[in-house]
């Protein structure tokens, strides 16, 4: 059974570029647009900035290095890794070792540019940062459809609490990890074919201090699949968009935060959960099926229209350039993809939805749309030639 709606939805703003989606990819793109002298809003359905890094309690920044001692990923990416760990010293994964050597003292048996970070300060400092520069951030908004016309999306359409309106955009950043604004805009996308397993990742407290636990198991590919703490609660795997199916799969992730927790009181009562994410915790659902879809044997291979480089957070070794074509679909020319939704096979997915490469394809996309927003279209070598004066490394060939 179909209701027909009638809808009149009044314009209330409009911006140069709108980033839909205030996590990693997000913040990065705002970052990047705004840093262009572009007007740029950012619609985040949550209360926070960070997505899965803050409200998803994924407090781990992978590495920037690849894990010989080269840094591969640089630009914003550094930046937020930074950022993160600004005002605490949180610092098990050897931060201050790498930032205290030079790289060459740095070999597959020294600790790698990472950090675990707090989420709650990298929420709160993040969201300072892109006031700073300007950006309007619009929380408790949902991007709910693209209004696309002659292969433009023209404006977007949003639910906040208290209505629903259209902002009007020269260009868009679909940073929203489902490649949402590719669904309502017609671009094609893909979905995650083996589907998500559950993830209960949750902060304590007790006598040894605050911790976080990582509950759960690792996704693909499967012959991985380690537990870390405590198995998973069911083998079963989950698409992760649909409104029923997440909601099953968050109402599960919470019984397994909880049989942990029970678990744990077994041996230590003073043991008590602090936090629990409030978003679901899922790492592959649908993305762009852009121009270019990027493949795992395709490490150390050279791509003109690189906007950048990341490491292999699996293996030490491995290092790829990402092809801007990943970014978009020419189906749609003002819409830009960004994080955990950009073109890559399902392996490779595995690689690219990490909080580092999604600091990378956001900042490329951020200022692809800001060229986009200016000249209505994007100049390759422009884009580059932006991406190396902020400090990027395009080719593998160019690492010190
Ligand atoms: C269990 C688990 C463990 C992980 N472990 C690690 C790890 O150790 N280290 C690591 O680096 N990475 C890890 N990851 C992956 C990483 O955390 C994420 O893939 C990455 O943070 C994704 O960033 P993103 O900005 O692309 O997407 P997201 O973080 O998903 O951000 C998308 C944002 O868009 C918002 N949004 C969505 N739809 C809309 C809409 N229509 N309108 C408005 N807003 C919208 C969301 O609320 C969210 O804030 C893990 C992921 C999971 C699930």
């Amino acid at each position: 059974m179909m209701i027909q709606e009638t809808l009149s939805t009044p314009v209330k703003m409009e911006c140069d570029v709108l980033v839909a989606g205030g996590g990693i990819a997000g913040i990065s793109a705002a970052i990047a647009a705004a840093r262009e002298g572009k007007s740029v809003i950012l619609c985040e359905r949550m209360f926070m900035l960070g997505g899965l890094a803050t409200a998803g309690l994924v407090t781990v920044y992978l590495p920037l290095c690849d894990g010989y001692g080269r840094q591969v990923s640089f630009g914003i990416s550094e930046e937020l890794l930074r950022l993160s760990v600004a005002e605490s010293p949180i610092d098990s994964r050897g931060y201050h070792d790498w930032i205290a050597h030079p790289e060459s003292e740095h070999n597959e048996n020294t600790p790698r540019y990472a950090v675990d970070f707090n989420p709650h300060l990298f929420a709160i400092n993040t969201e300072k940062l892109l006031l700073s520069l300007g950006v309007k951030i619009l929380y408790g908004t949902t991007v709910v459809q693209a209004l696309a016309k002659n292969g433009l999306v023209e404006a977007v359409i949003c639910e906040g609490k208290a209505e629903r309106f259209a902002i009007r955009v020269k260009a868009v950043v679909d940073s929203t990890g489902d490649a949402d604004v590719a669904t309502f805009a017609d671009i094609p996308t893909a979905l995650f074919k083996q589907g998500n397993v559950l993830a209960g990742w949750y902060y304590s407290v007790s006598e040894q201090g605050y911790k976080l636990h990582m509950v759960g198991a690792c996704d693909v590919p499967d012959e991985d699949k380690n537990g870390t703490e405590g198995k998973p609660l069911i083998q079963r795997r989950f698409q992760s968009i649909e409104t029923v199916e997440l909601s099953e799969q968050t109402i599960l992730s919470h019984e397994a935060t909880h049989n942990h927790y029970l678990r744990m009181q077994k041996t230590d009562k003073t043991h008590e959960p602090v936090t629990i994410a409030s978003i679901p915790q899922v790492r592959m659902t649908r993305r762009v099926d852009g121009e270019y879809t990027l493949d795992t044997p395709e490490m150390h291979t050279f791509f003109a229209d690189s906007i950048g480089l990341v490491s292999n957070w699996k293996k030490r070794g491995p290092v790829y350039e990402v092809p801007f074509r990943t970014l978009y679909s020419d189906k749609v020319k003002n819409v830009f993809f960004a994080g955990r939704c950009t073109s890559c096979t399902d392996a490779m997915w595995d690689i690219m939805r990490v909080i580092p490469c999604c600091a990378v394809t956001g900042e490329a996309s951020g200022i692809a749309s800001a060229l986009f927003a200016e000249c209505g279209e994007v100049s390759l070598l422009t884009l580059q030639e932006k991406l190396q004066s902020r400090g990027v490394v395009l080719h593998e060939k160019d690492l010190k």
